[in-house]
């Protein structure tokens, strides 16, 4: 563990990015699980498994690298590790991965629906629609090759009868976005109550994206 560079404002954005969650109730108890890389080391800075957020602490936090190693830290790493790792050795562009089990997300991944894009900030920051990866357990390589496969690239996809995955270039993008991808799910079901929900046109979608790509810097 000697030269190894681990950083302090790493571990405390993980701890923060926890405490985040909780309070936006995207999950409770010791569930969910989040992860940020340092672009400088390529270090991954992991929640440790089974502590409750409010009780982490910077040294709670676990760093390992992208061949799935512990290199730092005396904690357990999150059961999904592998998921983390995985999308972001598949995706360059993605620095930060929040799972997270909010109710209204959840109830697409109950049903095996797909949220679609019916508003604006949705389809700049998050994709055309959020679907469904294939199913398989909690903790499994194959649930983190599913994530993978379902992601794309987009920046959000729900697991089967369990969470959604939500991905960003930085800890702001990612809560931001899984803030977003919950709140269009809670849209999506009060507008079906109402009347009809209206999907925006891949046009728009295109012009949107290209707005977000080109003047927000959001670009996936
Ligand atoms: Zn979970």
């Amino acid at each position: 563990m000697t030269n190894v560079k681990v950083k302090e404002e790493f571990r405390q954005m993980i701890v923060d990015g926890g405490n985040t969650m909780v309070s936006q109730g995207m999950t409770v108890g010791t569930w969910g699980n989040l992860s940020i890389r340092d672009t400088e080391t390529g270090l991954i800075y992991i929640k440790p498994s089974g502590m409750p957020y409010h009780e982490i602490t910077q040294n709670d936090v676990v760093v390992m690298n992208s061949s799935f190693e512990v290199i730092w830290g005396h904690r357990k790493p999150s059961i999904e590790f592998n998921l983390h790792i995985s999308i972001m050795n598949a995706r360059k562009d993605v620095h930060t991965v929040i799972h997270t089990h909010p109710i209204y997300s959840s109830a697409f991944a109950v049903t095996g629906l797909e949220i679609p894009g019916i508003s604006e900030d949705f389809v700049q920051i998050v994709g055309d629609k959020v679907i469904n990866c294939a199913y398989s357990l909690p903790g499994t390589p194959e649930l983190a090759r599913n994530v993978v496969e379902g992601l794309g690239d987009r920046n959000a996809v729900l697991i089967p009868n369990h969470g959604t995955v939500c991905v960003g270039a930085d800890m702001e993008s990612a809560l931001k976005i899984s803030h977003v991808v919950e709140k269009s799910a809670h849209i999506y079901i009060l507008a079906k109550i109402i009347g009809t929900p209206q999907v925006i046109s891949d046009e728009d979608m295109d012009a949107m994206q290209f707005f977000a790509r080109n003047y927000y810097g959001q670009g996936k």
